[in-house]
């Protein structure tokens, strides 16, 4: 059985100041949580700060982006033995906010899902039609577009190691998340496509969580899902209750019981 995953994506949200006094208090409110794994994106500037705050705990850090070069002339530009060094084990790469707005493509994404593998960071590769796209029929062809191109190389053994979102871009920060029936629908035929071009022991292991407007409210019909195995969570995670009750409520779908 997959261990839910549940990721909180600040986006440019929190300085480090704010950064540090959430995560005291994260840690303390999720400390006794089992069975799930949880993990924060700050901004790069509070990565390190996070790292540190989060030392012996339960909750692990992600960057929201990297470079796929190691080093060199990029200014501007993160590696992943960079984010390795401040303290992450996770990374973000191709957010719908990253390909829509930065122009950032699935080749891209298959670079720096490359570089992050290589830096022994776990990337969190995110793919998602928009409303157009769904209107149009498309989303079963987007994802497949996506999933081949974003993951191009990469080995049957690499696929455990790495986490898949689906994030329908209409539901993204709009409070209109897709239905658990969505979500599955668009799950199921994900995991497909990964027994068909990854084999079926890395499609079994690989995690494939759901973003899009996920709430307290809507947390546990989602993750209950046979095929949806936790959630990015983007504006509810800003807040440290309200990222919590997703964590407990994502627990007991997929686990039962409280905490
Ligand atoms: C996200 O940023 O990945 C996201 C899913 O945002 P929200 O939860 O706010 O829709």
């Amino acid at each position: 059985m997959r261990t839910p995953l549940i990721a909180g994506n600040w986006k440019m949200f929190k300085s480090v100041a704010d950064t540090v006094r959430y995560v005291k208090e994260f840690r303390g409110l999720v400390k006794d949580v089992t069975g799930v794994e949880i993990v924060v994106a700050p901004p790069f500037t509070a990565v390190h700060a996070a790292a540190e705050a989060l030392r012996n705990s339960n909750v692990g850090v992600a960057a929201q982006d990297l470079y796929w070069e190691r080093e060199g002339a990029f200014t501007g530009e993160i590696s992943g033995a960079m984010i390795r060094e401040a303290g992450a084990e996770y990374v973000i790469i191709g957010h719908s906010e990253r390909r829509t707005l930065f122009g950032e493509t699935d080749d891209a994404v298959n670079r720096k899902a490359q570089a992050a593998i290589a830096a022994g960071l776990i990337p969190i590769v995110c793919i998602g039609e928009t409303l157009d796209q769904r209107d149009r029929n498309e989303t079963f062809d987007v994802l497949d577009r996506q999933i081949k191109q974003g993951l191009d190389g990469l080995t049957g053994q690499q696929i455990p190691e790495l986490v898949i979102a689906y994030e329908p871009v209409w539901a993204i920060g709009t409070g209109r998340n897709a239905t658990p029936a969505q979500a599955q629908e668009a799950h199921a035929h994900i995991r497909k496509r990964l027994v068909q071009w990854f084999g079926a022991e890395a499609a079994e292991l690989c995690h494939v969580i759901y973003g899009g407007s996920v709430k307290p409210e809507n947390a546990r019909d989602l993750v209950s899902q046979p095929d949806v195995d936790g959630a990015l969570v983007g504006g509810a995670s800003l807040d440290v209750r309200a990222f919590q009750e997703i964590i407990s409520r994502s627990r007991t779908a997929a686990v039962g019981g409280p905490v």
